[in-house]
């Protein structure tokens, strides 16, 4: 059964693609290079007369080359990357880590006081406005939430699935937000003090936190909210794990995964949430890349785009023209109204 649909798609699409040339090109692209195609598609650079529509790679992409590719001439150097570079512009992509400290003077204008949304301490708490706001859509929606399956220790170790009941919706605090040059010097010189003046990759050095852009937030439950110390077990609470599933709808990824310890220099922190914007932090959850990861391969993607000759302003212009066209897609419309496109190059 499986294989006559898939003999059935791969028909599909070999008589698609003797009419749509475009087509057939791309199912040998993404044939071979399932797993880093975006990246391989920059660095392949497009042929002097490769100025047709692309199919889309992933759900996110597709997306997003419907709306760029469909009006006007498109530029002679094709931006080539799954993210437009309008988005890559963001002043809220900026990454921040020991290797790329902030200065001591480095303050974010404006910061709002959070005082609509619960927290977890009694001291005021500030993020900027873009995060503020952010925070407060998610904290809103997790109240809604009145029931969430997610994975929990039982007494014996073992991870086992439970569903929790929210009778008056699930309740996030907020434990921290912007923290000052300042701060993070005290914060980092205590936490020494605390751990036998080992440095072991919980506290960032000052200049070196996040915190100091105002875009982050350490997020808890109520259990954890009144605890002195925050804790890696915290993963295994319903919030932990909805915020986790749900953050990039309202722009934040968690910034320092569990299997991400050796790209971020920084150990695994559930409750630390970063604003990078919706379309960006889409990208990041559905590619499960690191941001430092993330931060190379866009960069990467750009210096390809210029070293073949590509025009920012040009892009940005082609991308400001192009963004309320409708999607014109005849590959979609050959292949199927769900929009993938794809399904028939995966066997
Ligand atoms: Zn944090």
């Amino acid at each position: 059964m499986k294989k006559t649909v898939c003999f059935l798609m791969a028909l599909v699409l070999c008589m698609a693609s003797l009419c749509f040339p475009a087509i057939g090109e791309e199912a040998t692209t993404n044939t071979n290079e399932e797993q880093s195609s975006v990246q391989d598609q920059q660095e392949e650079g497009p042929s002097a007369q490769e100025t047709q529509q692309e199919a889309p790679l992933e759900g996110e992409v597709a997306e997003h080359e419907q709306t760029v590719s469909t009006t006007g001439a498109e530029p002679p150097v094709r931006w080539a990357y799954g993210i437009s570079l309008t988005a890559l512009q963001s002043p809220y992509i900026a990454l921040v880590n020991a290797d790329h400290p902030l200065e001591k003077g480095d303050v974010p204008d404006p910061l709002v006081k959070m005082t609509t949304v619960k927290r977890a301490t009694s001291a005021t708490i500030n993020l900027q406005e873009v995060a503020a706001q952010a925070i407060e859509e998610m904290f809103n929606a997790a109240l809604l939430v009145k029931e969430y399956t997610y994975t929990k220790l039982n007494k014996s170790g073992t991870e086992v699935e439970e569903t929790a009941t929210f009778s008056d919706g699930m309740i996030l605090y907020l434990k921290s937000g912007y923290r000052s040059y300042g701060t993070q010097s005290t914060t980092y010189s205590n936490y020494l003090a605390r751990n036998n003046n080992v440095d072991d990759g919980y506290v960032a050095k000052p200049g070196a936190s996040e915190h100091q852009t105002g875009l982050c937030a350490d997020i808890l439950n109520s259990d954890y909210a009144g605890r002195d110390r925050m804790t890696q077990d915290f993963k295994y609470t319903p919030e932990a794990q909805w915020m986790k599933e749900n953050c990039a709808e309202f722009g934040f990824i968690l910034r320092f995964p569990e299997d991400k310890e050796e790209e971020t220099g920084i150990k695994f922190e559930p409750w630390h949430f970063r604003y990078v914007g919706k379309e960006i932090a889409g990208y990041i959850q559905s590619t499960g890349m690191s941001f430092e990861a993330f931060t190379e391969e866009w960069q990467q993607a750009l210096a390809s785009f210029e070293e073949r000759g590509g025009d920012i302003q040009v892009q940005l212009d082609y991308e400001d023209s192009s963004i309320n066209a409708p999607p014109t897609s005849y590959i979609l419309e050959q292949l199927g109204s769900d929009g993938d496109a794809e399904i028939s190059l995966v066997f």
